[in-house]
């Protein structure tokens, strides 16, 4: 160990291994006088020492930390130019020379002796390691230690992998939280949060039943960001309990204003963070709302997430009872996320059940069986329970098809309409109550289409679009060359032979374009930037030997950083380009 003269104050009270200061700057010199030695920094952390605490009371926990300390210096005393510390409650580091064999032996050693201190104490002490291997060594100590830092907040938690090694990924996740969590109070009063709704349809009438309330974050510089991207870190730093508390109350402002002009708009279901149940007001705010915009309370539906009834299920059953008293209803979100088994649905008074197909299918396509009967049994143990179930996720008329044979009743998912802005929903629902899915296209080539005169009408609105009686198609232009097709008009259908071409996987739309037109084609999409622009080009496509050429032209509807949707509407021209070509066709 690196020898240094210790005064008193250098010393951690309890565990009386170095302080984290004192760490620093004796790291610091250490590296400077070995600089041909390359070292690591491993920061490792004891998780569910607060049980150790509550249940045995503060002196059992002080004593696992005393015991780690003793390992630690046990291991380290024999290892030369090596460190060790806490940095704080149950935080410890070291820093020793590298060698891959070596640190996994080191870790092994000290993991050996805490699983003897749990099973003394019948409690699963778990650690986790973050590993920052010093590459750079004219970063400051400090950093380092973040670094390993953010190695070990990456394994944190999690059973399989207890140890993490730092990557720049880490490190540019870091910075693009910082970066948001700097910007999102006042993202917040700018009102850059805007509420899109996505529709709940009923499958036996194709009616709008209901919507979900989703966040979207609107950036001056990124657009569209979708909630994936910030709504994690906010369950982290707390800020989500005020994000969801406008989201809530955008929403019932919405299901007033809307009711107020006659318009008949269906429950709204707006999402409960596992994190507000820590607010001791939920119940009084979600209720004091309803009040506030005099909407009855089954207006507003909530969903909370599977997780929220397995791991925290005494809170919630208490907070259930209280919304029930006050006639609010809740839906379990993400059911097959988690690890509750079916049974539980009979312990919790839930009174609607959200299954996501993608949640059921997630393991691979060789399981697609087995998600088939998941599905079958979950849709089918509702039922006996008398719990409405909703599939969601839902993308292709295959899944809609099979979810009727199976007799569920609810859908929510893109094949029906993605989450959309508040002016699109009202449209929506306005229209939707008598026609759902968008048929009865004229014949191809009566279709005029001037894309100047479509885009004046209906403004940047998607839903108008799909009601048109165009050859139309939207695109989703992902990462790469990729192009996915999210639905066509059955007049573009029949060009290209048929739906199923679409959604038998893994087609993607660039497959059918001549080999020769298709560097153009994706040129069109990529030079358009804005809402404003049209795209134009004439491409051939190929389909089972037979030549059609194609005039598209294309707008963006939404972008966000992962993929682009566009909207095209598709001339046939070949006899046009076979007349000026002088072709026989
Ligand atoms: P969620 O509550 O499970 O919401 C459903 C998500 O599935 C939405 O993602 C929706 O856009 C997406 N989705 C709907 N239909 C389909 C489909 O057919 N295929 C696929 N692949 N996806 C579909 P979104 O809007 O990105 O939201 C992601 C998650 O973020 C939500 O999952 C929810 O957990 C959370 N979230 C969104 N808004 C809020 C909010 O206001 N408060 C809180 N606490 N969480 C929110
Ligand atoms: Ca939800
Ligand atoms: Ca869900």
């Amino acid at each position: 160990m690196f020898a240094a003269v210790t005064e008193d104050k250098h010393l951690d009270a309890l565990t009386r291994i170095y302080t984290k200061d004192y760490f620093i700057e004796h790291a610091g010199s250490m590296f400077r006088e070995n600089p041909e030695t390359d070292f690591c920094i491993v920061e490792f952390e004891v998780n569910r020492l607060s049980m150790i605490n509550d249940m045995y009371g503060l002196g059992e926990g002080d004593r696992v930390l005393k015991t780690i300390a003793k390992v630690l210096l046990e291991i380290f005393n024999e290892v030369e130019l090596s460190l060790v510390c806490r940095v704080q409650s149950d935080t410890f580091a070291f820093a020793c020379p590298y060698d891959k064999e070596n640190l996994e032996t080191y870790i092994n050693g000290i993991e050996d002796n805490l699983k003897q201190l749990s099973s003394n104490l019948s409690v699963d002490l778990l650690m986790s390691f973050g590993v920052y291997v010093v590459c750079d060594k004219r970063l400051s100590i400090l950093s380092m230690c973040e670094r390993a830092n953010l190695a070990l907040r990456s394994v944190k938690g999690n059973y399989i992998q207890h140890v993490g090694y730092f990557t720049e990924s880490m490190r540019d996740k870091a910075v693009e939280e910082t970066e948001i969590t700097a910007k999102m109070n006042a993202a917040l009063i700018n009102n850059e949060f805007k509420i899109y709704f996505q529709p709940k349809h009923s499958l036996d009438d194709e009616r709008v039943v209901g919507a979900e309330a989703l966040v979207r974050w609107i950036t001056p510089e990124k657009g569209v960001v979708s909630p994936d991207k910030f709504i994690p870190l906010f369950e982290e730093n707390g800020f989500i309990m005020k994000l969801d508390a406008y989201v809530w109350e955008e929403t019932c402002r919405f299901i007033k204003e809307n009711q107020e002009k006659g318009i008949e708009v269906p429950p709204i279901s707006v999402n409960v963070s596992q994190v507000d149940l820590y607010n001791p007001h939920l119940v009084d705010t979600l209720v004091g709302l309803t009040r506030k915009y005099a909407i009855d309370p089954k207006m507003l539906k909530l969903e909370f997430t599977e997780s929220a009834y397995t791991e925290s299920t005494q809170q919630m059953l208490g907070i259930m009872d209280k919304f029930h008293e006050h006639g609010m209803e809740i839906d379990m979100d993400d059911f097959g996320s988690g690890y509750s088994a079916l049974n539980v649905l009979k312990d919790v008074p839930v009174d609607g059940l959200k299954i996501d197909l993608k949640f059921l299918s997630k393991t691979n396509e060789d399981n697609s069986g087995k998600a088939k009967r998941i599905l079958a049994a979950v849709i089918h143990m509702a039922k006996w329970l008398g719990i409405p179930a909703i599939v969601e996720g839902v993308e292709t008329i295959e899944q809609v098809d099979h979810l009727k044979s199976l007799g569920c009743t609810m859908v929510q998912g893109f094949y029906y309409a993605r989450p959309m802005p508040e002016s699109e929903f009202v449209k929506y629902i306005k229209t939707k109550s008598t026609r759902v899915k968008l048929e009865t296209e004229r014949p191809f080539d009566e279709v005029v289409i001037n894309p100047d005169e479509w885009w004046e009408n209906v403004g940047s609105d998607c839903e108008p679009i799909l009601e048109m009686n165009t050859c139309h198609i939207l695109f989703d232009r992902g990462v790469g060359d990729e192009l996915g097709v999210i639905r066509a008009s059955d007049s573009l259908y029949e060009i290209i032979g048929g739906r199923e071409r679409f959604f038998n996987k893994p087609f993607t739309f660039d497959t059918i374009v001549n080999n020769d037109d298709r560097k153009r084609f994706f040129e069109m999409f990529d030079e358009i930037n804005d809402y404003h622009s049209i795209g134009k080009s004439i491409c051939r496509l190929e389909l089972d030997g037979q030549v059609i050429w194609a005039d598209f032209k294309i707008r963006l509807l939404e972008k966000n950083e992962d993929h682009r949707v566009f909207f095209a509407v598709v001339d046939d021209v070949t006899r046009s380009v076979a007349s000026v070509l002088n072709l026989s066709i």
